[in-house]
Parts: C-alpha cells; structure tokens; sequence
C-alpha cells in the first residue's frame, strides 16, 4: 500500500519519503547484526561439511574431556575452517616439511650412550618411529647419523665411510660426552677426542650419559635447523 487517504478528506497523498529509513538506528543495527551471525553461521557449517567434519564437531561436545582431546587432535587446523584446503607456501618450506619429518637415522652405538640415550630414545616409551624415524642400517637411505658413545681411533676409519656414503644433504648428531669430546676417556691414547674431528655436527646433546629426553630434544633442534634451511635470516634485533 504506497497511497494514503488523509482525514478521509478524499485526498490522497503519497508517504513521506524515506519513511522506510525513519526506524531506530540501534534496532536496525540489531538486525544487520543478526543477519551478520546468521550468514557466518551457515558459512562455517558449510566448510565443516566439505572438510568431512561436521558429525564430529557435533559428537565432540557430547564427549569426556579426555576423549575430546584426542578427537579434536584429529581436525585439521583451526584456520582450515575457514579456509578448507588452502595452503601457501613456498617449494623449499614444503621441502625442508618434507625433510625434517621423516629422518632416518642410521645409528652408530659404540657405548653406553647407546643404551641409555639411543635405545631408550627409539624404544616403546619415547619410541622415534612415532616421530617419523625409524633406525635404518642403510647409509644410503639415511638423513642423519646418530653418534652415541666413545670414537675410538679403530672406529674412526669406518664411521667416515658410512658417512660418506649418506647421500646429501646429510646431518650429524653426537650424543653424549664421549661422542662431544671424548668425555671421561678425553685424550685417551685410543680415542678420538670428539667424533666432530671426523665428520661435520650438527647437533651436540651433552650428558654422560644423556637422557632419552634430552635425545629427542637434540632432534627436534635439529629439525629446527632443517626448517630453516634456505630461508631468509630473522632479521637482527636492534
Ligand atoms: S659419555 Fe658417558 S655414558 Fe656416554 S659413552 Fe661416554 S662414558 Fe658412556
């Protein structure tokens, strides 16, 4: 109905122009801001649907706490919901991915390090294949050596072998004092006074012997090198 009968007087008028608009301000922003959350609403559902996950995201609110924790783990990354199969990046950050989660590592055992570093770090309880390493006694096949216990000059000859027949690029961790230094046997007549006098480190992990803790750490700094290899510097701090 856009004509009026004013007073019954037979005259008709139109409407004041811009009635329409004459609303209150806060309820038409109300209103806007309704449509607003209703919109994103159907938006966020509609990317849950594709990426699979909606039953879950139902489930999950239904769950115990702890059982919750390993459901969510299972979602991909929050800004996927809103971005549901975008990733940017660039081919040397896909590749050092690549890298640093999938080092085979060959070990070289000679001591105690081996066992109470090594073995404990690669056994059930802190079990590197979970992280993407299994042991591998193929140098050709491997990324990183692992050095765990004293380099003796008799052993010398055979870890620079396997070394050089790793294929590049090729890390190095030395684990343990006697890996780092030559440890309690420093100077010995028969020891090499750190396996860094052979082949090149990345990695020192320290302890006489280490932790299977502190093993994993060493790795996962060495990863951190790997993450960064090609990439720009972080620019100085001033
Ligand atoms: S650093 Fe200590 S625990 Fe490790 S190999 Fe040497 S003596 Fe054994």
């Amino acid at each position: 109905m856009g004509l009026e009968d004013q007073g019954g007087s037979g005259q008709i008028q139109a409407p004041a122009q811009g009635a329409a608009e004459q609303a209150p301000a806060p309820a038409k922003a109300r209103a806007g801001e309704t449509q607003l959350q209703e919109q994103e609403q159907i938006q966020s559902q509609k990317y849950a649907a594709r990426a699979g996950n909606i039953k879950l995201f139902r489930q999950l609110d239904e769950l115990e706490p702890d059982r919750r924790i390993v459901q969510e783990s299972e979602l991909l990354p929050g800004f996927w919901k809103r971005l549901p199969g975008v990733i940017t990046t660039t081919v040397q950050n896909l590749v050092n991915w690549g890298r640093r989660n999938s080092l085979w590592y060959y070990p070289i055992g000679t001591a105690c390090c081996a066992i109470e570093g090594l073995m404990a770090a690669g056994a059930t309880r802190f079990d590197l294949d979970r992280h993407g390493m299994p042991p591998w006694f193929s140098p050709r096949w491997c990324d990183v050596m692992i050095v765990a216990g004293t380099v003796t000059e008799k052993m010398a000859p055979a870890i620079k072998t396997i070394y050089d027949q790793m294929a590049e690029p090729k890390y190095v961790i030395a684990v343990g004092g006697c890996a780092i230094n030559g440890g309690p046997f420093y100077q010995g007549y028969n020891v090499v006074d750190g396996v860094d006098k052979l082949i090149p480190v990345d990695v020192y992990v320290p302890g006489c012997p280490p932790r299977p803790e502190a093993v994993l750490h060493g790795i996962y700094m060495l990863r951190e090198k790997i993450a960064r290899a090609g990439t720009r510097p972080a620019p100085a701090k001033r």
